[in-house]
């Protein structure tokens, strides 16, 4: 058995039927599925562990606070965090950035300051940033990109200024699959003396990120992105910065005394985990990351980069078929819309096929108009896709277009 045979055995929904045909799971870029550990430690965490943690001295809730803290230095050390408590559990990439977004509209902006965004973010950061700049009266600035979908880093570099106080930006871009040149974003951003928020919901699925290599003052993710459960993420922020920025969320554990005339706010990472979190997420997390410890990375590169190059090239012999988004460094995404169907109509046939895809604009809509369409169809690549299905895909596309035209 092939390396990719034995980890797509470990995810067990992949040997589902959908519609009557062997499920075919493209949808990856909106959610990815789930290995069999994932699943099997969130049955245990419920069946024998479910506590609440931090808060009390029985023996189960000592266990379940000792696992949920495994996990975050498990998170710490896989992202290579120089500290545990810069690891802070969210419900997500969004709320990573709305975190980051709220703390800087009330503790860092004042009217005139500006924000970088580009183009090509989903709205989860974009929309942040723009109640940020209402609240405190700064400027949000975005960077263009090519007809390709890269960024125009010359572009990039006439934007940053004295006022520049966060750049915000995507790792990877959802849509079009463009990996950006983050490291450098980060190095001339820093140069200007301003910190980078990345985002990272959809790098984390296809690579090792280490965010003290990239240097990144904050990188926001979602587990369920990266085989995890929906619910919980995770948001790296560097222990300077998560000190100096106040608490997102008011609540039980994010305190250290509470009278009626004062409150202290708790140390990290506490400080910014308001509220029960998702206890059984965050353990789950520390499981999937002993997991995604024993992947290769870089096989995982080479076969999506397969997989992408396969399907891009075939998809491209179809006629009235156009790529959007042809960046030099992608992930495994592939956005195409054809001249005269609408992606709706070829999702909705494709579905009846067994091949699951994504149609619309993505949560990418300012993203929609540069480059002239509506919405698009998706196809995003996991490292349990195989060349077969790709295959079929290819063939159900021919027979749904000709279906519909
Ligand atoms: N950023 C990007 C690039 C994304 O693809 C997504 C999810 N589609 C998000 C942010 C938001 O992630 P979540 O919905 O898990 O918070």
């Amino acid at each position: 058995m092939s390396y990719f045979e034995k980890l797509r055995n470990d995810f067990p929904i992949l040997q589902e039927q959908v519609n009557g045909k062997n499920l075919v799971y493209f949808d990856n870029g909106a959610t990815a599925q789930k290995p069999q550990i994932v699943l099997d430690e969130l049955a245990h965490y419920y069946t024998k562990l479910n506590a609440n943690i931090h808060r009390g001295v029985h023996t189960l809730s000592q266990e379940a606070t000792s696992k949920y803290e495994e996990a975050r230095k498990k998170i710490q050390s896989y992202l290579n965090a120089e500290f545990e408590e810069e690891i802070i559990f969210t419900k997500g990439t969004t709320d990573g950035i709305n975190l980051i977004a709220n703390g800087f509209s009330r503790g860092v902006l004042k009217t005139g300051d500006e924000v970088i965004i580009s183009a090509m973010e989903h709205h989860s950061n974009i929309v942040p940033w723009q109640m940020a700049c209402e609240h405190s009266g700064a400027v949000l600035k975005v960077i263009p990109i090519s007809d390709e979908g890269e960024l125009l880093m010359e572009d990039y570099k006439a934007l940053l200024n004295d006022n520049t106080k966060l750049v915000a930006i995507t790792h990877v871009s959802n849509t079009l699959g463009s990996i950006n040149p983050v490291k450098e974003i980060i190095e001339l951003a820093h140069k200007n003396g301003t910190p980078v928020l990345i985002d990272g919901a959809q790098s984390v699925p296809h690579m090792k990120v280490d965010v003290r290599e990239l240097n990144a003052d904050f990188y926001a993710l979602s587990a369920h992105k990266m085989y995890g459960p929906t619910g919980v993420g995770v948001l790296y922020g560097k222990k300077e910065w998560l000190n100096k920025l106040p608490p997102y969320q008011g609540g039980g554990d994010m305190i250290k005394t509470v009278t009626f005339e004062k409150t202290t706010y708790n140390d990290l990472p506490h400080k910014f985990e308001a509220g029960t979190p998702n206890i059984a997420g965050g353990i789950v997390m520390g499981g999937l990351i002993d997991y995604l410890e024993k992947i290769d990375w870089q096989k995982v590169a080479i076969h999506e980069d397969e997989l992408l190059e396969y399907a891009t090239s075939q998809i491209k012999e179809i006629e009235g078929i156009r790529v959007v988004g042809e960046a030099k460094h992608k992930a495994g995404v592939l956005s195409f819309v054809h001249e005269s169907i609408h992606h709706y109509d070829i999702g909705t046939l494709l579905d009846q096929m067994g091949v699951a895809i994504r149609t619309g604009h993505h949560c990418t809509e300012p993203l929609m108009d540069r480059m002239g369409v509506t919405g698009t169809a998706r196809a995003s690549f996991a490292f349990y896709n195989t060349k077969e299905e790709v295959e079929y895909f290819i063939k159900s596309l021919k027979r749904a277009l000709r279906m519909l035209g």
